[in-house]
């Protein structure tokens, strides 16, 4: 037994949930708690929903079932669009899931109808990222899509930035997001109940911003699990930031040169070594 293993103090990670969700509920904001960072487990869940979280999302389907069979008491939501080969499972795991396929959410549908059930969605927009999300001017011909299916429930409009391209959230996107929800409601006459605004990278605009419009909701991992903002990995002031320390054995320290000796090639990970020894 080596004795490699993560330290995971939930008394700290229930602390900065509490403290994230008493500052977003200032500005009538609710906090989603995102548990895959620890594979959904149960005693995470548990600590957030203690904390305030109104909601669990989590991005693997195998978590969520994880929750679910431990009985975590609090919605939970699959924070990506459904695989085609788990859309039954999704569906049964009664959770709400994000999506931003027109095919997904048919399949769903039918799964739902062949299993007399409802399933609740939230459709996702894309707004600079380039990650998930229908392109905004498609979204009404979405939403069109979703309401003529009547096993599924619209219950929401998100979007995720700061994931694949690093974009910022702002004043700008997050009215763009709100602008939308507006529009959608016009056209079809219905309320959207859930606007999910982003993740632990929102933080920074939901402190400064004047106006949060129509968000709603934020979903919040490494915010709470590592008390840290993801644009910049700076430490959020207030939360704890060493909730999860790696404990391992040390088996050798050493003073040896600054600087490699001999002709370098590429090192075991792909890189060349700086060749001028210049430390840039
Ligand atoms: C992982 C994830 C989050 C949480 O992101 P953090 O930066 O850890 O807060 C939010 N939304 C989606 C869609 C995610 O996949």
């Amino acid at each position: 037994m080596s004795g490699l293993r993560l330290d995971i103090d939930l008394d700290k990670i229930g602390a900065n949930a509490r403290h994230l969700v008493d500052r977003a509920a200032q500005r009538g904001v609710s906090i989603t708690g995102v548990t895959k960072v620890l594979l959904g487990e149960p005693r995470l869940a548990c600590t957030l929903v203690a904390a305030g979280v109104t909601g669990i999302g989590d991005s693997r389907l195998e978590n969520i079932e994880r929750m679910r069979r431990a009985d975590v008491d609090a919605p939970m939501f699959l924070i990506r669009s459904p695989m085609p080969s788990q859309i039954d499972r999704v569906v049964e795991s009664n959770s709400t899931s994000f999506n931003t396929d027109r095919d997904v959410l048919a399949a769903l549908a039918a799964s739902a109808r062949a299993s007399g059930r409802v399933h609740d969605v939230v459709v996702m927009v894309e707004l600079g990222d380039l990650r998930e999300g229908v392109m905004p001017e498609e979204l009404q011909d979405t939403v069109r899509h979703v309401l003529a299916l009547p096993t599924l429930r619209l219950r929401g409009v998100g979007t995720n930035l700061a994931c694949r391209s690093g974009i910022e959230p702002g004043d700008e996107n997050m009215a763009e997001l709100s602008g939308l929800v507006d529009s959608v409601e016009e056209t079809f006459g219905i309320g959207i109940d859930i606007v999910s605004g982003g993740n632990s990278a929102n933080l920074d605009w939901l402190g400064g911003t004047g106006n949060v419009g129509r968000v709603n909701d934020l979903r919040l991992g490494e915010a709470i699990v590592l008390g840290r903002n993801p644009l910049t990995r700076d430490p959020i002031a207030g939360l704890h930031t060493d909730a999860v320390t790696l404990v391992a054995e040390v088996i050798e320290s050493k003073r040896k040169p600054t600087r490699p000796r001999g002709h370098s090639g590429q090192s075991a990970f792909g890189v060349v070594a700086d060749p001028m020894g210049t430390g840039g």
